[in-house]
Formats: structure tokens, sequence, C-alpha cells
């Protein structure tokens, strides 16, 4: 009897010490698991959704520009006749902040941005993502479009008649948002606002002020994301003219 009692005694004694080493073991895998997530800044490479989308209220614009906002885009919403409108899911209207004072101008959705309904949600989107944090912007702090708001069938880039069709709500967008400093991404954006046809490689990294509607703002052109994707040796210059942004806005104290 007194045997058996020893024995259940030291096999409990056995199991408490098993059972600790097998927390141990749990939590130190945790501690790892945790230390190698915030290594791997797993928010930056996981979560690719931009964060804060355009939300009115969380951004509490007052209800004049709220409702030119909505205004605009119903009325993008009802353009006829439209190729592009007749061929997309979504009206892509905008992210980011509308109190901004920076406005990123990008050519037109894909894929991705039709089915989402956001501006710069695929793989260019995280590259431009990433663009912004080496300036210390992201998107509750800048306001993101496009010049056309409907994805381009099989990702070609929209006709000059498109542009055409689609600016005066560029402008009028511009005119309610009331950016003091416009970045314009890539040549398509390029040529529809500054209604040149230089190369992007001879306008890009220099400020050229211009009034837009009753919008007195100042641009500059640079590298669509996409394309440094293609070519990233040219990410050099992007960066010139992302430091250039970084300047001015320190400058507009904006
Ligand atoms: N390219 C653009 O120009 N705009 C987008 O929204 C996405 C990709």
């Amino acid at each position: 009897m007194m045997t058996s009692n020893i024995c259940a005694v030291s096999l409990r004694l056995n199991l408490n010490k098993y059972i600790d080493l097998i927390i141990k073991k749990i939590n130190n895998k945790t501690v790892k698991l945790i230390k190698f997530y915030n290594f791997i800044n797993y928010n930056l490479i996981y979560n690719n959704k931009a964060i804060n989308r355009y939300k009115k209220d969380i951004f509490e614009i007052s209800g004049d520009k709220a409702e030119s906002l909505e205004k605009l885009k119903k009325s993008i919403s009802n353009i006829k006749n439209c190729e592009l409108k007749n061929n997309s899911t979504n009206n892509v209207f905008s992210d980011g902040n509308p109190k901004s004072k920076i406005m990123l101008i990008g050519e037109g959705p894909g894929s991705n941005e039709d089915q989402e309904g956001l501006p710069f949600v695929g793989q260019a989107g995280a590259l431009l993502d990433k663009m912004l944090a080496s300036i210390q912007l992201d998107r509750k702090n800048v306001y993101i479009t496009n010049v056309v708001n409907y994805r381009p069938p099989e990702n070609r880039s929209p006709t000059d008649e498109e542009i055409r069709r689609y600016v005066p709500y560029l402008k009028k967008h511009i005119e309610i948002i009331q950016p003091k400093i416009i970045v314009l991404l890539g040549s398509t954006a390029m040529n529809a606002l500054m209604e040149s046809d230089e190369v992007i490689s001879k306008v890009r990294g220099k400020w050229i002020d211009k009034q837009i509607g009753k919008c007195k703002t100042s641009i500059i052109v640079t590298f669509h994301p996409a394309f440094l994707m293609r070519q990233s040796t040219q990410k050099k210059l992007a960066w010139i003219d992302l430091k250039m942004i970084r300047d001015k806005k320190a400058k507009l104290k904006i």
C-alpha cells in the first residue's frame, strides 16, 4: 500500500515537471514567433491593403467638401457611352485623406482596383505605399486619384479621347481638394494635366507652379510605380523626386 502511494506521488511529480517543461517550451516558441513577426514587419509585408480608405467620417471633412466629392463621384457614375465605364465593375474615385494638401494622380485603375473600387491596391500600389513611407507619408496624409476612374480593358492605356472625357472631372476633383502639391505619377497623368507631349525624363524632378481652375498649386512629375517595377534602375531618380516632395512639404508646413 505504502509502495503504491510513493509511486503515485512520484508519478505526479514527474507529470508536473513534464507539464512545466511543455509550458516553458510553448512560451519560448510564442516569444520567438512574436519576435520573428516583429522582425519581418508583419503588417508591412502581409497587409498590402492600405489603411484608412477614403471615409469622410474618419477624416471629418466639412459638409461642403463631402457634398462636392459625392456630387462629383455621382456625375462620373452618370457618364454615358463610355467603353471604360461599360466594361468595369466600379467607379474608382479616390483613396486617402480628402483634407490632405498633397494629391497624387495616377493613370487609371487596373483589375484589383476595379474589383475593390479603390486606386493603387495592387502591386504598383504596394510600391507606392513604400515610396510614401520612405518620406514619412501614408494614405492618412495624402489623397490619391487617377486620370480615368474606370479600368481600361486589358489594362491598356486610356486613349486621348478617353483622357479628354475624364480631365474635366479630374480638374473639378483638384478644385474640391485644393492641394498645395500635386504629384503626377507617370506620363499619362503628366500629359493629361500639363498639356504637353514632353517625355517624362525631361519634366520629372522639377516644381511647376500652375493654376488649375480655382486651385493654385505646385506640380511635380515622377515615374509611375508600375514603371519603376519594370525599370528598377530609375528608382534612384524617383528617390530624388520623393525627397523634393518631402522638402516642399516641410517648406510649406503642410
Ligand atoms: N495604376 C494606376 O495608375 N492607378 C491605379 O489605381 C493602379 C495602378
